[in-house]
């Protein structure tokens, strides 16, 4: 046969498959070049498993690949985890397991960015002090975004003020509720770059509070759920993880929002939480980056994003090695050692820990000395300075 008479065959075959209701003319090859996925459309296309096919849960096939293998339980370095949730106060007993977990890791200071106000920070800041493992966690205060509207700033300020004083090293973490889900006192939606907002956010450059705030989701939580979304998987688990049209903005809008915001607000320390969700788009978060230089990255929950692409992620992170900071988020102590793998090592082709962030493998970032330890302690240091400064390797 001539390549032209395959072709023909091949389009010939998915038809015939359309026709039977074997495949939907969505799945079904197309005309001309690749289909979705990349796959080219060949003689004996089509073709329909003879056994029952697994689920999407249900396939996990062993690796037969054969690679050198270095598992990284402990960090290289000391880290400063600048996106942990933990109570606020901590009893306690719980901080012991919890300074045990970060042991085991050599992480050695934690941001509590589950921020709270007013008396329950004094209660929160008072129990770190009164610990043996107090230079071991440090706290931030938060918004309450309840109620916006005239006279709100002018409050929030004062408690921001309040706080700073009562020993908040930072404003966090702002709830990705901000922008999806919060009301003003109107009943509207409280958007991003509220201007009733805006002398709070010029209030936490004035007091050196640097805000560590999560905006959006990933960007495949507001599109269709069907068979071509990368976390169907996580949405199809999760329903409180879906922002269908019409019931939610956008996740341009939001990011548009927030980045209108952050241009408002040029001397205000801004961490954008979770890599400002361009972790799949890294020459997006490198215009967010040029264009704003005082914003910043942390890497929590996405650590399958850059595990996917190990060389455009490390030219990254060598190029921006200023402004990228570690955080993991939810605090499970095997866990970390993944984010330490993919940092420090070349390995190739290894496991990730969730199947619902990524069906894909993971692969070593091998960052060098210098750029990890900007990521997990130094970059951290310069923007928070209330964290302990002594002790740190040069
Ligand atoms: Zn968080």
């Amino acid at each position: 046969m001539t390549i032209r008479a395959i072709a023909i065959a091949g389009a010939l075959a998915g038809a015939a498959l359309v026709a039977t209701g074997a495949l939907s003319a969505d799945q079904a090859p197309q005309g001309g070049g690749p289909r979705q996925g990349g796959l080219m459309r060949r003689p004996g296309d089509g073709r329909t498993p003879e056994f029952p096919e697994p689920t999407i849960t249900q396939y996990k096939p062993r690796t037969t690949l054969k690679t050198p293998q270095h598992p990284t339980p402990k960090a290289k370095f000391p880290v400063i985890d600048v996106h942990s949730h933990q109570p606020a106060p901590i009893g306690d007993a719980q901080f012991a397991q919890v300074v045990q977990g970060m042991d085991a890791n050599n992480l050695r200071v934690l941001v509590n960015a589950s921020g709270t106000q007013g008396d329950r920070l004094v209660q929160a800041v008072g129990a770190l002090k009164a610990s043996r493992f107090k230079d071991r966690m440090v706290q931030f205060t938060d918004l309450d975004f309840r109620n916006v509207g005239p006279g709100w700033a002018a409050k929030a300020v004062a408690q921001l003020e309040a706080d700073k004083k009562a020993g908040a090293l930072g404003i966090g973490e702002i709830s990705k509720a901000f922008g999806l889900r919060y009301r003003k006192a109107d009943g509207s939606r409280l958007k991003i770059d509220d201007p009733e907002l805006d002398a709070v956010w010029d209030a936490a450059g004035r007091l050196g509070l640097p805000v560590l705030i999560h905006t959006a989701e990933p960007q495949e939580f507001f599109e269709t759920i069907d068979v071509h979304n990368e976390r169907w998987l996580e949405l199809a688990l999760y329903r409180d993880r879906r922002y269908p049209a019409g019931e939610f903005p956008r996740f341009e809008e939001l990011i548009g929002e927030r980045n209108r915001m952050f241009r408002k607000h040029p001397k205000t320390t801004f961490i954008a939480a979770h890599f400002a969700y361009h972790a799949n788009d890294l020459a997006r978060a490198g215009q967010l980056l040029d264009e704003m230089p005082h914003v910043h990255l942390e890497v929590g929950a996405i650590l399958a994003e850059l595990g996917r692409q190990p060389r455009a992620a490390r030219e990254f992170f060598v190029k921006y090695q200023d402004r990228i900071l570690f955080g993991k988020d939810s605090f499970q102590p095997d866990e970390f050692p993944y984010f330490w793998r993919v940092f420090e090592t070349n390995d190739e082709y290894f496991d990730y820990y969730r199947d619902y962030h990524a069906f894909w493998k993971l692969y070593g970032m091998g960052l060098p000395d210098d750029v990890l330890k900007k990521l997990y302690y130094k970059n951290a240091l310069r923007l928070i300075p209330g964290l302990p400064q002594s002790g740190w390797p040069q």
